[in-house]
């Protein structure tokens, strides 16, 4: 079967801040952009960010891109890649000033400058003191910037292929990639968009566990494409899990609340973090904070009657201060934990809320490879930003405020990649005979696929299994066992079936072809997670507390065609300045 064509000068799959970020760079210059999107461009998962986006302007307090570079780099646990981490640090102030002169409606501090609040691991002078980096739209941040940047790109002309969604990507015998084929979710039409450069901003893949901020649609989708097409995925091992999720609801609440002043207390209504994190306490770093909160549990000190959460106090901080910075917040804990947090405490868990690790870039946006020794052979006609990339900046642990950054800094730098790399191309290469034969291939399989299981059960199955075997605790037999598990459940998921076909919306098509990416985003995970023999950042096991920095201060890179792994230093030279060594992680 083939499908019809459409042309681009360049295709961007993902109408979240990054993919939005990098369209306008691609718009702006006069190039045929088309951005698909699952979802209306504003109701990505970017729309959920609460807590703010981090630059050292300094409004509040004295500040240095250099600190924050010093933050991220320890914030990493050592793993980030220092030029790309100085490369976004450095270009912060201005990536956030360009956002105001776009019209987001930043809050302001009495002079008239951009608000700031603090946020977990932002310090001054390399950690002698917490410090105000974040800045913030109220608890709506996200929003704010996703409506700013889609407003921005309707008046450059971009064109938006709403609920489309990306299914597999188009490569030529030499690897060069021409684009991908999508399906339109309405109607179940397929096409090739056909173009000089493809970039992937296809979001998170929290999906892959059972409890998750992230929303429905955050299942990996370019990652899955990726590994379908033999591009290797970066640092699959490291999750963040967010310490303040609403205990048994999974939603999110912002560690801004924390920077407004809120603590965290166990049943003896003791402040632990002071135990754990003695200098900057409820505002160390997310895994830090994570993993104190699971001792307490652990211990016996947790709160309720199963002992099976801990408490987020704010009431101290005043109903006047809750109303005017936290509004999205006490909306949240009224609705999904029955509570004021003007009068009580939010009962709150861990909860895994994002990936450190995806598809390989440099700081270009450049998606690159290893080829004959090299590491970092870049893919023509290739990119990728935001959570789906792995530039790497988060390293082992991302600090909180970082990612929409990471948006705007890579999204626009792999936009401005793009223009250059199109406007070298003379015309499109041509298509392949068989350009579209795998896609319709799976798309036959689904349709003619008898006696198999239901993908519901499957996908439980998966999400159920990675929250047991890639938690927040993990050990050398847990992890091992999930290795085994998800090779099984992904010989299930090769022979799942839509049952009722008559019946079915196309959704239900959706939900199988996600599967599909699910499973690639979980065998990575446990594959390398399984692999690596140490604590650092995200990744912490009991079988090896400690960090190895002889052996393990490298990336790992999973192949998913042979379900094998291979690895990549850490970059150790920053663009201009001295590199910064390893330490102790201590907050
Ligand atoms: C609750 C919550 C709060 C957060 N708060 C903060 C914060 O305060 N500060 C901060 O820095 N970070 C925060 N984060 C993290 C940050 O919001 C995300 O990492 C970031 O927004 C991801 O942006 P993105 O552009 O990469 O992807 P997204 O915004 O998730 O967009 C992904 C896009 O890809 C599209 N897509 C996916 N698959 C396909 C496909 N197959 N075909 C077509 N389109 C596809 C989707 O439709 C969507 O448009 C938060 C995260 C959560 C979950």
């Amino acid at each position: 079967m083939s499908f019809p064509v459409r042309k681009f000068d360049a295709v961007i799959v993902g109408g979240g801040g990054a993919g939005l970020r990098a369209a306008l760079q691609l718009s702006k210059s006069g190039l045929n952009t088309a951005v698909l999107s699952k979802v209306f461009p504003t109701r990505s998962h970017t729309v959920a960010a609460q807590g703010g986006i981090s630059a050292s302007l300094g409004n509040v307090q004295e500040d240095r891109w250099d600190w924050h570079m010093y933050d991220t780099v320890k914030g990493s646990d050592w793993l980030g890649d220092q030029d790309a981490i100085e490369f976004m640090c450095r270009r912060a102030p201005e990536a956030v000033i360009e956002l105001e002169h776009m019209g987001m409606p930043f809050d302001r501090v009495e002079s008239g400058k951009i608000y700031q609040r603090p946020f977990g691991g932002h310090t001054a002078e390399h950690g002698k003191r917490a410090v105000e980096r974040a800045c913030a739209v109220a608890d709506r941040t996200g929003h704010a910037m996703l409506h700013t940047l889609y407003q921005q790109n309707v008046r450059a002309n971009t064109q938006f292929f709403v609920e489309w969604t990306a299914l597999d990507l188009i490569r030529n015998e030499e690897g060069d990639v021409l684009g991908v084929t999508a399906m339109e979710m309405e109607t179940g039409e397929v096409y090739i968009f056909h173009a000089k450069a493809v970039l992937f901003a296809t979001g998170g893949a929290g999906r892959i566990y059972a409890s998750s901020t992230n929303a429905f649609m955050n299942t990996g989708d370019g990652l899955g494409i990726c590994a379908r097409a033999g591009i290797p995925l970066e640092d699959m091992e490291f999750w963040q899990f967010h310490p303040t999720g609403v205990a048994g609801a999974g939603v999110l609440i912002t560690e801004g609340v924390r920077g407004e002043g809120g603590i965290l207390l166990n049943c003896d209504g003791e402040r632990f973090m002071e135990r754990y994190a003695p200098t900057v306490k409820d505002l160390a770093s997310r895994d830090v904070v994570s993993r104190a909160m699971a001792m307490e549990i652990h211990e016996g000190r947790g709160c309720g009657k199963n002992k099976d959460h801990v408490l987020l106090k704010i009431d101290h901080i005043g109903a006047e201060k809750i109303m005017e910075k936290l509004p999205g917040i006490r909306e949240i804990a009224i609705q999904f934990a029955g509570i004021d947090p003007i009068k009580d405490p939010i009962p709150v868990v861990p909860t895994n809320h994002y990936m450190m690790g995806g598809i390989p870039t440099n700081y270009l946006g450049e998606v690159i490879v290893p080829k004959d020794g090299e590491y970092e052979v870049p893919v023509k006609g290739l990119y990728a930003a935001g959570e789906c990339a792995c530039a790497s900046v988060h390293g082992a642990n991302r600090l909180g405020t970082n990612s929409l950054l990471d948006l705007v800094v890579f999204g626009k730098s792999a936009g401005d990649s793009m223009v250059d790399y199109v406007r070298a191309q003379d015309g499109w290469k041509d298509l392949p005979a068989d350009a579209g034969a795998f896609t319709a291939q799976r798309l036959a399989r689904l349709e003619n696929q008898t006696g198999g299981e239901n993908v519901d059960e499957v996908r439980r199955d998966l999400q159920r299994m990675v929250q047991g075997h890639a938690g927040v605790f993990r050990t050398d037999a847990i992890l091992k066992e999930g290795v085994d598990k998800v090779l099984e459940i992904a010989e299930r998921v090769k022979k799942t079936e839509i049952k009722d076909k008559s019946k079915v919306w196309n959704t239900a098509r959706i939900e199988a072809l996600e599967l599909d990416n699910l499973i690639e985003v979980a065998k990575a995970t446990l594959v390398s997670a399984e692999a690596r023999k140490e604590s650092r950042g995200a990744h912490a096991s009991d079988d090896h507390p400690e960090r190895d920095d002889e052996n393990w201060m490298k990336h790992t890179l999973y192949h998913p065609l042979t379900n094998t792994l291979t690895y990549k230093p850490v970059n150790t030279k920053p663009l201009s300045v001295d590199y910064i060594e390893p330490a102790k992680r201590v907050y």
